[in-house]
């Protein structure tokens, strides 16, 4: 249960860069600076009852804000690290990004804080703070709002009008730009209200201990996963020229509808052959609100037997960081495996 005095507490924002809070430069638009005093400015012009549903704030902002499509798995650990070492002291965490790769810190941070007691809620904006139809205040004060309430327990993303499982959410289009396929809405925005929704599946993150597993993500954050998206006539030798590499550890295919391959015998060997080096592999759909079941056809079977694992409904954000997670963490090939099936943070 959270600690009875949590709405004591501020809530923290983190602006580590993206949209939200860029100007025009002659390059087109890059992450700014001065970003806690425009957004202080911003909120303090909003009419006296929408700053009344908002929590104490402290903002803090990244030294180098970047567009997050330059983000890598050393982002996410370091981004996992402060919000851990700042979680003691504040009601909820916000985190201001990039729309990008968004859904992709997201789930990783959800495999990071397993266990989190208050809300870790990320937004970002399609449109800078301060433009003319902007996203960018609405955005944040769904966020904090959603921060201060002690019964969200995880790592949720808000943007539009609902909040979704991190580790559920992908980038679509549009101002509501953010969907969890195979997951409902944790919370949305009701005639102005932060609105959680406690029947959609809330009370599985909630009263848990926290068990943050903060692990080093350098070693694969250069390479150590890769993706290797199917397409028709894909060849074994080009899916063995990503795997036989020493510097790969692990891959996420994204298999065809319910988890087919083509019946290539050569491809299935490549993929085999990774295993026996113990490599992990795992796949999902690439239909974009697709889920897996390895075997449920002749054509998936030849992957299951080759020892790649089921990403079930997983998204492929999820499905991605939970691999470079589970590689980074001490653990043998049975135990990784083992909680690749497992749901760690209500991915799966
Ligand atoms: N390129 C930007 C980013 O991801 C896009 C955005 O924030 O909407 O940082």
């Amino acid at each position: 249960m959270p600690t009875p005095n949590l709405i004591d507490q501020p809530v923290l924002m983190l602006y580590v860069g993206g949209t939200i809070g860029m100007v025009e430069t002659t390059r087109g638009l890059a992450p700014g600076s001065d970003f806690s005093r425009r957004l202080s400015t911003a909120l303090a012009r909003l009419p006296a009852s929408r700053q009344a549903k908002l929590p104490d704030l402290v903002i803090r902002e990244s030294a180098h804000p970047i567009d997050s499509s330059s983000a890598t798995p050393a982002d996410w650990q370091r981004l996992g690290s402060e919000i851990a070492a700042a979680l003691p002291q504040h009601a909820g965490v916000v985190v201001l990004h990039g729309t990008d790769t968004l859904a992709w810190s997201a789930s990783s941070l959800a495999f990071q804080l397993q266990g989190v007691d208050r809300p870790v809620v990320v937004t970002g904006a399609m449109r800078p703070l301060g433009s003319e139809g902007s996203d960018a205040l609405d955005n944040v004060e769904l966020a904090l709002q959603f921060a201060a309430r002690p019964a969200l327990q995880e790592v949720a993303v808000a943007f539009g009008n609902r909040l979704l499982r991190g580790a559920r959410s992908r980038k679509v289009a549009g101002r509501e730009a953010f969907v969890s396929p195979h997951h409902p809405p944790l919370g949305e925005r009701i005639d102005g209200e932060a609105m959680l929704f406690p029947a959609h599946g809330l009370a599985i993150q909630q009263g848990k201990t926290p068990h943050f597993e903060l692990a080093d993500y350098a070693g694969l954050a250069e390479g150590g996963v890769v993706r290797i998206v199917l397409w028709p006539g894909i060849q074994a030798w080009q899916v063995a020229a990503w795997l036989e590499d020493r510097r790969v550890r692990g891959a996420l295919l994204e298999v065809w509808g319910g988890g087919n391959a083509p019946d290539d015998p050569c491809l299935l060997a490549a993929f085999a052959r990774a295993r026996s080096e113990g490599k992990l592999l795992a796949a999902v759909s690439q239909c974009p609100a697709g889920g897996v079941t390895l075997g449920r056809y002749a054509a998936g079977m030849g992957l299951a037997e080759a020892g790649v694992l089921s990403g079930d409904t997983m998204t492929p954000e999820a499905a991605y960081t939970k691999l470079v997670h589970l590689l980074a963490l001490p653990l043998d090939d049975d135990e990784r495996r083992r909680r690749f099936l497992a749901s760690l943070a209500g991915e799966r």
